[in-house]
């Protein structure tokens, strides 16, 4: 804890008053920089495990992929550091501070090469406090079709509609330009499928996020297994799709699921050593 709080300081201005009043006032400001270190360290620590749920349930690919937090002192956002797979982030020790021109202004470790998706996307939309850009299988496969996503079951109802898919290049996004784009077509959806590359997603919380990546994953598998079935089959109107997101994904079912991901990677964990 004792680094973040050092980091929070620094990106103060320091106080040079001694003594009397100023003392009891620089003791009042080191506990709430503690106090906000701790937070923060705390919640880099549910983003690392969310990390770890994303690997186990679909969106392992290598060391590739990235997610990210929204920075609660305003500086820009805590991106996990590069080199290591979702499955191997331990902590609040895997993720760099940037700001939002890519700076890196605390931690240790390289930044992933796309992160403009992250700055272009927390920078349009304020209501969304998590990010990740990850190549799922079937979601980078459905990435490369123009159908849009189907609510085969309860796992599309996540999406009001289907999530867009941009369309201008599959590579990279390693621009501000490209990352604005990106934002733009994601517009007020959770989730965005890149064209054959993978998938952007986010959330109003890390369980939020975490549980649109799972779902969105879930629901690429439904339609491809569906469709390449050949069997004929259907899928409910807008109206009833609408009606049935409103009954998917309240906040408090949220942080049920994502208590029963954590308890089954920590089972896995413990059975089977780190789920990499
Ligand atoms: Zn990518």
């Amino acid at each position: 804890m004792r680094r973040y709080a050092a980091i929070l300081a620094s990106e103060r201005q320091a106080g040079t008053v001694v003594g009397g009043a100023g003392e009891s006032m620089a003791k009042a400001t080191t506990e709430r920089d503690e106090a906000t270190a701790a937070r923060l360290e705390a919640a880099l620590d549910t983003l690392a495990l969310a990390c770890r749920i994303l690997e186990m349930e679909g969106h392992a690919s290598r060391t590739l992929g990235h997610a990210a937090m929204r920075d609660p002192e305003g500086r820009g956002f805590w991106l996990k550091r590069w080199g290591i797979s979702f499955g191997e982030v331990r902590g609040a020790g895997d993720f760099i501070l940037l700001d939002f021109d890519g700076r890196v202004r605390a931690g240790e470790g390289r930044r992933h090469s796309e992160w403009p998706i992250h700055a272009e996307i927390l920078k349009a939309r304020p209501d969304v406090e998590v990010t990740v850009h990850s190549h799922p299988f079937h979601g980078r496969i459905f990435s490369a079709s123009d159908e849009p996503l189907r609510a085969v079951s309860s796992a599309g109802s996540w999406f009001p509609a289907p999530p867009p898919r941009y369309e201008a290049t599959s590579e990279l996004v390693r621009t501000p330009e490209r990352g604005r784009a990106l934002a733009g077509c994601l517009g007020d959806h959770f989730a965005v499928f890149l064209r054959n590359h993978g998938v952007v997603f986010c959330g109003r919380s890390i369980a939020h996020a975490t549980l649109i990546g799972i779902q969105l994953e879930e629901a690429c598998r439904e339609q491809l297994l569906i469709g390449a079935s050949g069997l004929a089959w259907s899928w409910p109107g807008d109206e009833e799709r609408a009606r049935r997101f409103g009954a998917a994904g309240k906040a408090d079912s949220l942080d049920q699921y994502f208590d029963y991901f954590s308890r089954k990677l920590a089972w896995r964990e413990k059975s089977d050593g780190p789920y990499v």
